[in-house]
């Protein structure tokens, strides 16, 4: 590569909305190749940009994506990391924020920007959202600071009008073009006539190390959606999974579960047998209290591990990052108190 002081992008495409046509026969959206993405966004050669990019042999419809998925983006990163100034990832909006938390565990002692886009509508469509949001995310991509160093250093999912820590978003719309938020953490920056970045948001490392990635990522882990009246058979049937490692525990309000003494005690078996629990609110916003009320000082008491305000998304590759590093249960749930790159705040 040529010597330059322009910046230096990658571009990494998956698959998702943004690059999909309209199949003839089905009607139905499908994905399609990078060249057709790129020849309807012929304002990008009006950056003063060097963009190479890279493209999955087969681009997917990001609900297909698994974890080999996720393997794959980490490692064009790690063998393009000192090669370019940031990365732009395209993507479907469905997992993106699954791939944005899972990429935050992974990319270990990041210090450039992995900015995530996609896009609602497909980026040949006359109203899409797809041309402004690539050309947000390369802009914020290419963002120095008055240090000269990358503006933001970490994992992010760029949609719309603003750019948010991925470990922190969630989708939550499947209409707006406004679909991401989070709903415990501000934006990383606003996006409006300019670009303003919220400098106290956005994640500096601690420490001096370089790019770390970590590959394995264990799948055995169940997400436990709590309603009024769920059955034992349930929870104790989707608690005896094979191979179970961790579950994902939404829970109600605070923090709180049935009080029914099987309830607690299926949860205990499972604890006894190293299962790792995570409690985490169904609230869409705030924190989880065990302590508060008593149906989840119960949870507590038998070892359940408080999630504080981590997303789903994010708790569920949290899991699945730490048990692949090959941690035991007591290590797992020590971590998982813990903010490891800004995926939550202990409440
Ligand atoms: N189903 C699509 C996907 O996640 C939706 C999108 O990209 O907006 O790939």
């Amino acid at each position: 590569m040529e010597t330059t002081s322009r910046p230096r992008i990658l571009m990494i495409y998956t698959g998702g909305t943004i690059g999909m046509i309209e199949n003839p026969d089905t009607r139905a959206l499908e994905p399609f190749d990078f060249d057709h993405l790129i020849d309807n966004v012929p304002k990008i050669r009006m950056l003063d940009f060097e963009i190479d990019n890279v493209q999955f042999s087969n681009p997917v419809d990001s609900s297909a994506m698994n974890t080999s998925h996720w393997i794959d983006i980490a490692k064009v990163v790690e063998d393009n990391y000192d090669l370019y100034d940031g990365f732009v990832v395209l993507h479907g909006t469905d997992t993106m924020a699954y791939t944005a938390s899972a990429l935050s565990y992974m990319l270990g002692n990041i210090d450039k920007p992995v900015i995530i886009t996609g896009s609602q509508l497909p980026i040949g469509e006359v109203r899409t959202d797809g041309e402004e949001n690539l050309i947000t995310a390369l802009q914020v991509a290419a963002a120095k600071d008055s240090d000269g160093c990358q503006m933001v250093r970490e994992v992010a999912i760029l949609f719309e009008n603003y750019l948010w820590r991925g470990n922190r978003s969630t989708k939550h719309s499947s209409d707006n073009f406004n679909a991401f938020k989070s709903n415990n953490y501000p934006p990383l920056a606003r996006i409006g006539l300019g670009i303003t970045f919220h400098r106290e948001a956005l994640w500096r490392k601690k420490s001096t190390g370089k790019l770390e990635v970590r590959y394995r990522m264990d799948p055995n882990i169940v997400c436990i959606d709590l309603f009024p009246g769920i059955p034992e058979s349930t929870i104790r049937h989707l608690l005896n999974t094979p191979g179970l490692k961790g579950v994902v525990l939404k829970t109600f309000g605070a923090g709180n579960g049935p009080s029914d003494p099987w309830f607690l005690a299926a949860l205990k078996e499972a604890i006894d047998r190293g299962v790792v629990i995570v409690n985490v609110t169904q609230c869409s916003n705030g924190c989880v209290h065990q302590q508060r009320y008593l149906t989840g000082w119960g949870l507590a008491q038998i070892g359940v591990v408080s999630g504080h305000d981590i997303t789903s998304e994010a708790a569920v590759t949290k899991l699945m990052h730490l048990f692949g590093e090959g941690y035991g249960p007591e290590e797992v749930k020590r971590k998982m108190e813990t903010s490891l790159c800004g995926e939550m705040t202990v409440c």
